[in-house]
């Protein structure tokens, strides 16, 4: 039954209402979080991270990766980001570091609470440069965790046992060397298999030679004619490979679309998206998205796709960039929020500078300290 206004003073006490000063029991004082005037103090360093296998993929091949860490630090607190640039988008060391330096003079006004604000300032401060700009996000996020005293995933309201398993990559090499990573990768109950090169066959032999696990494939554009590649995806299909990523190039929207229509297994998109907005066209063509937080440019665009992504009926992998154990832990406090992590990018170095996320016979273990909650220097 509905109380008046009247009733419920009289049964709540007299003035709770007319004094205007309902509280509630638990909230934060807001002077819990105040910070003092002024914006972020701002450091940034490139540190080499030393691949333990050269990494092929269909584009390229790499020993190392040369990543950029941030820290932004005020009343007494510092957030940590790290920039894993990517020649594929149009991205360098040289230029990562460029943006950090353009974006210098909003950190350092800024309100740090307005953090949605500042994302956007940073946006439009350049071009892409998503990688510089997801760091200096994840650092604002970390910072903003720290203050709260809380992880990030609580911040957006998720379920830590939620996170699903996440898949090991493989890279394109010999079969010598494939058989050597899958050994390695025994812990690891989801494997994901790159492709696209001339040597496909060969690839999935070699894998099932030593394994009957669960796979996933990963095309990174390489298959450029449609009916070559849904040979290629009812091939994989019919080996154990649950789903494919970019069989096609970005840009083959339509032949995308055709071979989606007569695929037994779901196709995500990887990079055909970007940012949130990509996505409601892309829906046509691909029955998922590969998020990234270096592509998306931060956390709070992750975030949006990651909602944009579930209203469309999508499924959402969440990737990485090969990074430190700072990127990949930023990343998986949104793993509770999606279907396919592949949250691996730390195992594949041999100097990881943090500790952060562990990897339990595949389950994702998210830490519980503050903010991305992770230990470590650069
Ligand atoms: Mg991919």
């Amino acid at each position: 039954m509905l109380m008046s206004r009247k009733e419920f003073i009289k049964k709540t006490g007299k003035g709770a209402l007319s004094a205007g000063a309902l509280t509630f029991a638990g909230c934060a004082d807001s002077d819990s979080i105040k910070t003092s005037p002024g914006g972020f103090g701002l450091a940034y360093k490139s540190k080499r991270l030393e691949l333990k296998h050269a990494w092929t993929i269909a584009r390229n091949t790499s020993q190392y990766k040369e990543n950029v860490f941030v820290r932004l630090e005020k009343d007494g607190v510092f957030g940590l980001g790290e920039a894993a640039h990517n020649v594929r988008y149009g991205e360098s060391l040289e230029s990562t570091i460029e943006t950090i330096k353009l974006a210098e003079p909003v950190l350092k006004t800024c309100n740090p609470w307005h953090f949605v604000d500042i994302h956007l300032k940073i946006k439009v401060l350049c071009k892409g440069q998503t990688a510089a700009k997801a760091a200096l996000d994840m650092a604002i996020l970390d910072w903003i965790g720290k203050k709260l005293g809380i992880p990030l995933y609580q911040f957006w309201g998720l379920d830590k046992q939620k996170a699903p398993q996440t898949t090991f990559s493989i890279g394109i090499d010999t079969p010598e060397i494939i058989r050597k990573k899958i050994q390695e990768a025994e812990p690891y109950p989801l494997l994901k298999i790159k492709m696209g090169k001339e040597n496909d066959k060969e690839i999935l032999e070699t894998v099932r030679s030593v394994t009957d696990k669960t796979l996933r494939v990963d095309a990174n554009e390489g298959w450029k004619d449609k009916e070559m590649a849904i040979r290629k995806v009812e091939w994989l299909a019919e080996n154990g490979v649950d789903l494919v990523e970019q069989p096609m190039p970005a840009e083959m929207l339509e032949e995308t679309a055709w071979v989606r229509e007569r695929a037994s297994i779901p196709i995500i998109a990887d990079e055909a998206v970007k940012s949130a907005g990509d996505i409601p066209v892309l829906a046509q063509a691909y029955d998922g998205i590969n998020i990234k937080i270096d592509k998306a440019g931060g956390l709070q665009e992750s975030l949006r796709m990651i909602w944009m992504a579930r209203s469309l009926n999508m499924k959402i992998m969440l990737g990485c960039m090969v990074a430190s154990s700072l990127s990949i832990t930023a990343a998986a406090h949104l793993s509770p929020a999606i279907d396919y992590p592949d949250l691996d990018g730390h195992l594949l170095i041999s100097n990881d500078p943090f500790q952060g996320a562990k990897v339990k016979e595949g389950w994702l273990v998210l830490p519980d300290k503050p903010g991305i909650g992770v230990e470590g220097e650069f």
